[in-house]
Parts: structure tokens; sequence; C-alpha cells
């Protein structure tokens, strides 16, 4: 076991592969996109993919209905203005995107008879501003972000990069070998997964109902190099809530108010107060509050959003209920009034085991040592490709989603963050692999 943990996932040792991945990622990470407004990064996907002669899907097309968290007009029209500041305003995948939709679906069919195979790829960044010291690699090698205060600080940009690399692989593959594989590959750029709606719109796209096998992943994670083949990851359920008082002259008259910010406070410590479950792990958070009122006046309006998350659904939406009790009777202590609106959803979702079996037969013909590989991990965070996946395994087909796991410089969701490069090329040959199983 000592052993074991001393062996990590070696570099990659096709160079060429690498900086060619590293080029398009280190592109994408200086133009970071917030969640529902990756514009400039859909267009460059689908001018990619349709190059490479697949049929591409890209923005408008993809909805049935407007996401629920879509940012505001203001916000999308000065977002797509950016990217064709960037881009050109004659882009043609830009101009698909003109309606203030993101995303891209491209589908390529082998021409051999086969199952129906999906991938997908996060593609949004993150509200971050990006450090910008030379000790921060991607100052030092001068890519850092372009867009004050928007940060790839997850690893998107490289999961698109890793996305196009496998769509090349995909078409190179068959020119080589006309059987290289086999059946239809739709490759999914989702939007959105930070504020959890892509993962929800795409999962209602009907190229995703005809999905028998799909694989979706994340780079960095668990701080050591290696493969999991089976990660899953906590539900959660982000609600905002508002409390309702009356306000009154604090030294006047405190009796005649119904503090509204007292009653939140109230509500909040007895959040973090819930009890934990023995149906899986637990999370509870509030992460901002807000109240107009001067210091000399008892509240009668106070704003909060919080959060909980369970190791699956059944302990989330318990914790859900419990946490609107302890909204209701604070209220009702202070004579207030409490109104909630879910803000998002993640779900949680097990992987099929057998497609995670039959990938882990087939890694070391790709030269992974059997040391590398963890079979399966709980990311103690949410990720809304479960949706996604649900979806396919409803339909009765398989699932899994992997890590390409490293030590990430500062963290996930931090100004420093970064993560190793060979890891795309890796990405690449392990979600090829998913359609040789
Ligand atoms: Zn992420």
């Amino acid at each position: 076991m000592a052993d074991r943990e001393r062996i990590e996932l070696p570099r990659h040792q096709n160079n060429t592969l690498i900086a060619e991945l590293a080029a398009i990622r280190r592109d994408l990470h200086q133009y970071p996109e917030l969640s529902w407004l990756e514009y400039r990064s859909s267009a460059i996907i689908a001018e990619r993919l349709h190059q490479l002669g697949y049929s591409v899907v890209a923005g408008a097309d993809l909805y049935q209905s407007q996401p629920h968290n879509w940012p505001d007009q203001c916000q999308r029209d000065a977002a797509w203005q950016l990217a064709a500041t960037e881009l050109g305003h004659d882009h043609p995948w830009l101009q698909q995107c003109r309606s203030g939709y993101s995303g891209v679906v491209a589908t390529l069919d082998s021409g051999n008879p086969g199952p129906c195979l999906g991938f997908r790829f996060d593609i949004d960044a993150l509200p971050i501003s990006e450090a910008n010291d030379a000790e921060h690699a991607p100052k030092a090698l001068d890519f850092v972000s372009r867009h004050a205060g928007v940060m790839h600080a997850c690893g998107h940009d490289g999961h698109i990069s890793a996305g196009i690399g496998l769509a090349e692989k995909l078409v190179c593959a068959l020119h080589t070998d006309a059987k290289a594989w086999s059946g239809k590959v739709h490759l999914f750029f989702q939007p959105a997964e930070e504020v959890a709606g892509g993962g929800h719109c795409f999962a209602a796209l009907p190229q995703l109902q005809e999905v028998q096998r799909f694989a979706s992943f994340h780079l960095g994670i668990t701080g050591r190099r290696e493969i999991v083949l089976d990660a899953t990851w906590l539900a959660a359920r982000i609600v905002d809530v508002t409390f309702s008082g009356h306000s009154s002259h604090a030294g006047n008259a405190p009796q005649d108010g119904h503090n509204a910010l007292l009653a939140s406070c109230t509500a909040i410590q007895n959040l973090y107060a819930l009890p934990r479950h023995s149906g899986g792990m637990t999370r509870v958070n509030v992460g901002r509050l807000h109240s107009h009122n001067a210091h000399n006046v008892i509240s009668d309006r106070c704003e909060f959003r919080f959060e909980v998350r369970g190791s699956n659904d059944a302990v989330c939406d318990d914790l859900l209920q419990r946490a609107q009790a302890v909204l209701d009777g604070a209220a009702s202590m202070h004579g207030c009034t409490a109104t909630s609106t879910a803000v998002s959803r993640f779900e949680s979702q097990d992987n099929h085991q057998a497609m995670v079996q039959r990938l882990q037969q087939a890694l070391p013909a790709i030269g992974i040592p059997e040391a590398a590989l963890r079979l399966s991990y709980q990311v103690p965070a949410s990720e809304d490709a479960t949706s996604m996946s649900r979806v396919v395994q409803q339909n009765g087909g398989q699932a899994t989603h992997m890590l390409i796991a490293c030590n990430t410089r500062g963290g996930h969701h931090n100004p420093r963050f970064d993560f190793d490069e060979d890891l795309l090329a890796w990405a690449v040959d392990v979600l090829y692999l998913v359609t040789q199983i």
C-alpha cells in the first residue's frame, strides 16, 4: 500500500500533443466567460469542430426554453459585444449565439454500426480575479486572464481543450483505420456548470436521449496525479431567502418593530445546527447576508442565500425540508414572514459499475500504471454532469464520471488555480478509450 501511494501518473510522453492542447487551453484561459455567457468559447469550439467534419449545433438551436437562472439582457448583450470585439462581429458561429444562448453539440458518425456515445465538457469560468504575479504560471507564461474579475479557476478551459483534442483523435483514428471505432459520437460542450443550469438544459437535448454510453470528467480535484474512473458528487440545493418584518425607531420604539435581520440571524444559526444524517455526509453554508437598513432602524427586510449538500438526493432533500422548518420557526419568533426561492440544484448520480470495470481492464493498454488508478472517489463538491448521466442511465445506457487528477496550485476556485497541462493529453487518451470498451 505504501508503494502504491508513492506511484503517480507519469508525465504523458506525447509532447507535440501536449503543446497543441496547451495552446488551445491557453487561448481560452485568456478569455474566460461566465456561466451562460460563453459566446467566444462556443464560437471557437463550433468553428473547430465544423472544420473537422462534425455536424455542429450551437446556441439557440439547443434550447427548448430559457434557462431558469439566465443573466439579464444587459449582461448577455455586453458579453456578446465583448466576444464580437475579440473574434469579429461577422464570425458565423458567434452570430449563432447572438440571441444570448451558448453551448455546442457536435456529432460524428463513424460509418460503422455500433453504439451511440456521448462525452460532456463544461466550458464556463468564475467571477474571480486571477493572480497577477510571476509566481503564478499563467502570468509568467503570458496567458493570464484578459477579462478583469473573471478566471478559469476550475480547469474548464482544459476540459474544452481535451474535448477538441478528442474530436481530432476520433477523426484521425478513422483516417488511419476505417474500423478504429464504431457507432456515433455526440460531443456536448455544456455551458453554465458553475451555477447549476447548463446540465439541466442539456439533459433535455434530443441528442442525449439516444446516448448509450456516456462519459464526463474533471481535471484536478484529488490533489494527486492519478486517474479516477468512478467519481461521484454531492447533491446540492441552493436557496434564496427573504425575511420581511416591520421597521421602527431603534431607540424610540424598538418594541414596535419586527426585526427581519434578527430573524435571519436566528435562522442562520439554526441552519448550521441541523442534525447530521446517517444516510450520508451533509454540508450547510450561508455565504451572504444583506439588510439595507440604517443602524438606528429595526430592520424590515433581510436577504440571504444558503446551500445544503448531501452525498445523495434523499439526504439533501431531508436537509432542505428541515431548513424550511427553521426558516418558518425563526420568522414566527420575530413576527416576520420568510419566503424562499430555489436558485438551483445539483443532483447526485451513481456511475455504472460495468462500464467502470471495462474501463479499468482497458487502462493498462494506454500506459497507465495500475498504481496511478484510484477506482472510486466521492468528491465533496457538486457537478451538474450528473443530470445528463442520470438521463442516460434512466434510458438504459451506461455512464461514468472520471477524474484526470493532479495537485492544483492554489486549489479549485482560487486566484492561483493551475493544473499540469500534460493531463490534457491523458484526458484525450482516457476518453478515447470509452470508444474501445
Ligand atoms: Zn469545475
